[in-house]
């Protein structure tokens, strides 16, 4: 049975309020436990045991992460079910309709709810990238972009947006705080952003924050609260203490009781403050639903051997504050876990690479091994030599495949037909027509945008001088999409057909893009509609991989490149970690406040725990960073990382490699030269 593989604690909290009577629905639960102590199982266990119950999985909310973790889930759970109820028992086939990540139920609901909230269910969502696009458009048009002193980039006005919205603080006060440079440009931030509200919803658009908070905007008016609460019996979040306060006041709003709430999480692991996650929310669950919330703890770890979880622990006793829990674990061995120095990045990727291929030799996989870093370009040595070597891998939270320019234009055609009002994608996709240039395409957007009828408005439109037949066959293609009569998802067949040609005149590699296409067609044949593929798309890109066809199938083997704050939640055999050196981890940009370094070392714990039976933390002695002068690459001497210092050397194996060139042990150690990464990258900008 499938409860007997449970630890009385993790019994505890599967069973929870399910004992007596399947109908009948707990108060709130709190699983607060350390990596590896079984949270997600327990979470798809509680699942599947309250659907074995009776309850209807229809009604069950489950939010993660990221939508992988989602589908993972939502896997086992079934897997179980099917155990217990038998396999054609029917009651899993797309029941757990209502699992996905928090931004993607937002926008579901969004479009249910559309018509009582005021906005337009066919609403487009911007991914970060279009909404610096639409930033910048109104920069521009405000005159800003041309003002005497610099005015603040793009990208700086979207993170400062960003974080005044989730945040909920003031504009003055986030300018104080956190980008005191641009404090003289207040008045004009505020005009600015006042701006870009207002055309995000006269383009009926919403961008990734929009999607939090609107929904939370919803829900404070109890009647649609207590609608869409009344829809769920049981709303389950994994992963809690990386959500941020309009997440938090969604579920209270959803749930006021806690009724039938249970959240997971680990405080030690919380890694996404910087995107305004606060850890608040876990440390005040229980007393956000007191006197009801039940807690559970969990200290028994299952994924790592003792030498890996001692050296884990060992790293996070050092925080400045107290994570109270004591991890153990019965997988006794004897291999702890390497501190590798090598002599540079090339080095890194030859050691990392022989010992993949080692693993391999011995049977293990390379599914079931990672590299893990702290930024995404620390893998771009290891890329190389991989690709050299022809092992196939993919990778995580890297550049993303829709952020190529050819997936993007045919995304931006999908959404155009869909909301002829995103002027984003409509300037786009114009100027990819010869001769359309901005502001032939700014022109015929304002004419567009003037009318009840956008699309029609377009069709009236005379073609722009030397467009021509371009022009006809771009407006009935939108035209034919918008009508939905070709299907989907064969529709995006009549994308392609129209922006091949365009593909051709505008990229020399055009047959390698056509391969994205194809796969891009194909990506789209596993959802249901137009709708629910570019929001869903929008919100959680596939993954990017080094094979030019897009991602391998699913049994085929390939080793996983991912950076740590992507690697939430997952586990391998064997993980290696990159560059674990002062300036990459903390990395150089996250060393201002005691806060930012507090986080970074929770990023290693992270980063170690993910290991099942070996971990390698490899520490290059320099790696080469791109000047930004055209005299090219320079190098910085790199020190070890300062969250293992002297007195947790004993924790680890200290090796150098390749061995025949360094005498290895800890005496190797010592002569490490020791420089500020940091202040010597700094200086490189000045
Ligand atoms: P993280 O904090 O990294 O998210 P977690 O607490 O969610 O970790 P899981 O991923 O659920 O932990 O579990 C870690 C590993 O331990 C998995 O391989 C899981 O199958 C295994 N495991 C969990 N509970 C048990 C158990 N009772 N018996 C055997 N294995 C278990
Ligand atoms: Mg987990």
């Amino acid at each position: 049975m499938y409860l007997e593989k449970l630890n009385p604690q993790q019994r505890a909290a599967v069973e929870y309020g399910t004992l007596a009577d399947g109908a009948h629905i707990a108060g709130p639960l709190l699983v607060i436990a350390g990596a590896g102590s079984g949270k997600t199982n327990t979470l798809a266990h509680r699942v599947a045991h309250l659907i074995v119950k009776g309850a209807d999985p229809r009604r069950i909310l489950l939010m993660t992460f990221s939508r992988r973790a989602a589908a993972e889930m939502a896997r086992r759970v079934e897997r179980i079910c099917a155990q217990v109820l038998g396999s054609n028992s029917g009651i899993m086939a797309d029941a757990l309709a209502w699992s996905g990540t928090f931004h993607g139920i937002g926008a579901r609901l969004l479009r249910d709810y559309a018509e009582q909230i005021g906005i337009d269910p066919a609403f487009t969502i911007h991914d970060r990238e279009d909404s610096a696009d639409l930033m910048n458009l109104i920069r521009h048009e405000l005159g800003f972009s041309k003002m005497e002193s610099r005015f603040p980039t793009k990208g700086t006005c979207l993170a400062i947006y960003s974080r005044v919205v989730n945040s909920e603080s003031e504009l003055s006060l986030v300018l104080r705080d956190a980008f005191p440079w641009c404090s003289a440009w207040e008045n004009q931030l505020q005009e600015l952003f006042g701006a870009y509200v207002e055309a995000k919803q006269n383009q009926n658009i919403l961008d990734y924050d929009d999607l939090l908070l609107y929904w939370a905007q919803m829900v404070s008016e109890p009647i649609i609260a207590d609608d869409i609460g009344s829809r769920f019996d049981h709303v389950l979040v994994d992963e809690y203490q990386d959500t941020n306060r309009l997440q938090a006041s969604i579920l209270l709003a959803l749930k006021p009781g806690g009724q039938g709430l249970t959240v997971v999480g680990d405080d030690a692991q919380s890694i996404y403050s910087f995107r305004a996650a606060t850890v608040r929310n876990i440390l005040d669950f229980p007393a956000a639903f007191s006197p009801a919330a039940n807690i559970v703890t969990l200290d028994r770890n299952y994924r790592s051997t003792q030498p890996i979880l001692a050296a884990a622990n060992a790293v996070i006793d050092l925080a400045s504050e107290r994570f109270t829990k004591n991890l153990w674990t019965e997988r006794q061995s004897a291999q702890r876990p390497r501190l590798v120095t090598v002599r540079d990045e090339a080095d890194q990727a030859r050691y990392v690479v022989d010992k993949v291929l080692e693993n391999r030799e011995e049977g293990v996989r390379l599914k079931q091994q990672s590299v893990l870093f702290r930024a995404s370009h620390h893998s771009g040595a290891l890329e190389v030599e991989l690709t050299r070597r022809n092992i196939p891998f993919v990778k995580f939270g890297g550049l993303k495949f829709l952020d190529s320019a050819h997936v993007k234009d045919m995304l931006s055609a999908l959404r155009f037909a869909q909301n002829p009002r995103d002027r984003v994608a409509g300037f786009r996709l114009m100027q990819l027509l010869p001769g359309v240039g901005p502001s032939t395409a700014q022109r015929v957007i304002d004419q567009m945008a003037a009318d009840a009828s956008p699309l029609q408005a377009l069709a009236e439109l005379p073609a722009p001088p030397r467009s021509g037949e371009n022009w006809t066959a771009f407006v009935s293609m939108l035209q034919e999409v918008k009508t939905g009569k070709a299907g989907w998802p064969a529709e995006i067949g009549l994308v392609r057909e129209w922006y091949c040609p365009h593909l051709e005149r505008l990229h020399e590699d055009a047959s390698t893009r056509q391969a994205d296409l194809l796969q891009l067609e194909q990506i789209a044949g596993g959802y249901p509609s137009r709708e629910r593929f570019l929001t869903e798309l929008t919100l959680d890109p596939p993954d990017a991989t080094s094979d030019q066809a897009g991602v391998p199938l699913l049994d085929e083997d390939y080793l996983i490149l991912s950076t740590i704050h992507s690697a939430k939640g997952q586990e391998w055999t064997r993980v290696f970690m990159l560059n674990v050196v002062d300036g990459c981890i903390p990395s150089d940009l996250a060393v201002g406040t005691s806060a930012e370094i507090e986080e970074e070392r929770r990023l290693l714990y992270v980063a170690m725990t993910r290991a099942k039976d070996n971990l390698d933390l490899v520490v290059p002695q320099r790696f080469f960073t791109h000047g930004q002068n055209a005299q090219g690459d320079r190098h910085v001497y790199a020190s070890r990382t300062r969250f293992i210092p002297a007195t947790l050397l004993q924790f680890f194996e200290v090796v150098g490699w390749p061995q025949a060139r360094t005498d290895g042990g800890a005496s190797h150690q010592a002569r490490q030269v020791r420089v500020d990464v940091g202040a010597r990258m700094r200086g490189m900008w000045r």
